[in-house]
């Protein structure tokens, strides 16, 4: 793979060929994510924007060129990437803005923004003959290897925690992965299922460990550029728990920029929910993030509870570099984010994914985000996905359906009330 230059340790700075190591620097363990270098010069021999213009498929495989698989490597055929960005200028009214865009990445194949990574871990898998992939999840990122692998009929064996959301099992169980739900958090399955990767030589996805899921999520900054004509958007919103969705962002954006495709970087702001906000504690309070003890983790939505974000060194790095900003919200204000986004703008979201857009509102309210500029929220997980979180939010909002007979009467009645 000529076009990668070397994978570079984030803790000690250290370059390793692709070849040299598989996933971390073994000199820093967990900690020791790489970043994958590319040589950029080579790169724009390969694409450009007026190559873009004339490429015909709207997936992440379109970006294959920047992405660190050989150019003739089989891809799966689902479809994923190119997900809409719609303008919602309803919202950006009602919030006093002038530009907000809502990217939804709960339209991908198995309804999460996880599909972009997972594509690329079965992609490397395979190069390696792997016979089994693994990966621990609080469920979006099993369902979409889950999904990618049946595709391909690739085995693959899953760690969800137990309290993981029905409709989420319910996707790895209907692909035929093998799942193991784990009596613990998403920390204990992670654990796990790092120590039965090394065990057993199972290829392994995992988050904040595997390099290469960081380069699959940056597809998503490719679109939003390429959508907006190459004029980069001033903001960015999205949701964080690992922090590898942030930092693949930040990625993303960066090969832009080295490439001459964008002029500015974007600032990125990371939303975090109170009761899972490391990143946020970290970011506000200048914290050394090799040294901060885990936090509780505690939130509704499931996607985003990281007691330990495993991405955490991109991911404040996104932030830091972008002069961007974290912010915590509420679950309740996660709540509440879930019908406002759905009725905005047509777009129904996960607590997770409509985070994000809780996020918006606050900075609105701190005074982060101005008319002037052009907002993108993304959102990254469909709201099919946790039934039982969207039952409280429309009750929250005052959502209630009529119960009648069937007669005209009785529907008469029900209008009058309603
Ligand atoms: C995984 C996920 C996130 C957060 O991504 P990280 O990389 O863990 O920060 C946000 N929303 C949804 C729906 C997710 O599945
Ligand atoms: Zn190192």
């Amino acid at each position: 793979m000529e076009h990668i230059l070397h994978l570079k340790c984030l803790v000690c700075g250290k370059e390793y060929a692709t070849d040299e190591i598989a996933y971390i620097c073994p000199e820093h363990g967990n900690e020791g994510i790489v970043d994958v270098r590319y040589d950029y010069d080579l790169l724009k021999s390969r694409i450009s924007r007026e190559s873009l213009a004339a490429n015909g498929d709207y997936s992440i495989w379109r970006y294959k060129p920047l992405l660190p698989v050989a150019s003739d490597a089989p891809v799966p055929p689902l479809a994923i990437g190119w997900t809409p960005l719609y303008r919602a200028d309803r919202l950006a009214e009602k919030l006093g803005l002038g530009q907000v865009f809502v990217k939804d990445d709960g339209r991908l194949p198995t309804a999460s923004f996880k599909d972009r990574a997972s594509a690329v871990a079965v992609v490397k898998a395979q190069e390696q003959n792997a016979e089994i992939i693994t990966t621990a999840s609080t469920g979006n990122a099993a369902a979409a290897l889950s999904g990618i692998c049946a595709s391909v009929g690739q085995k693959n064996i899953i760690f969800v925690p137990e309290s993981a959301p029905p409709a989420k099992i319910a996707q790895l169980l209907v692909y035929n992965s093998t799942v193991m739900l784990v009596q613990g958090t998403y920390d204990d399955a992670f654990e796990l299922c790092l120590e039965a990767a090394s065990e057993y030589g199972w290829y392994n996805r995992n988050t904040g460990f595997n390099p290469y899921m960081t380069e699959g999520k940056k597809t998503a900054a490719f679109e939003i550029c390429e959508q907006l004509n190459w004029r980069a958007p001033e903001v960015i919103f999205v949701s964080v728990g690992d922090g590898c969705i942030i930092g693949g962002l930040h990625k993303g954006l960066k090969d832009l920029l080295a490439l001459g495709f964008i002029e500015t970087m974007p600032r990125i702001i990371g939303v975090q929910a109170e009761g899972s906000s490391y990143l946020y504690e970290a970011w506000k309070n200048n914290e050394d993030i090799l040294h901060k003890a885990p936090v509780s983790g505690i939130t509704l939505a499931d996607s985003i509870s990281a007691g330990l974000p495993r991405d955490r060194i991109k991911a404040l790095a996104a932030v830091t570099q972008t002069d961007g900003a974290y912010i915590q919200v509420s679950d309740d204000a996660i709540l509440a984010a879930v019908p406002e986004l759905a009725r905005g703008i047509g777009v129904f979201a996960e607590p997770a994914g409509a985070c994000a857009y809780a996020g918006l509102v606050q900075a609105v309210s701190d005074g982060l985000v101005s008319a002037d500029e052009r907002i993108v929220v993304l959102n990254t997980g469909n709201g099919l996905k946790d039934i039982r979180n969207t039952m409280k939010a429309v009750a929250m909002a005052g959502s209630s359906p009529s119960s009648i007979a069937p007669n005209m009467n009785a529907l008469q009645d029900a209008l009058n009330r309603s």
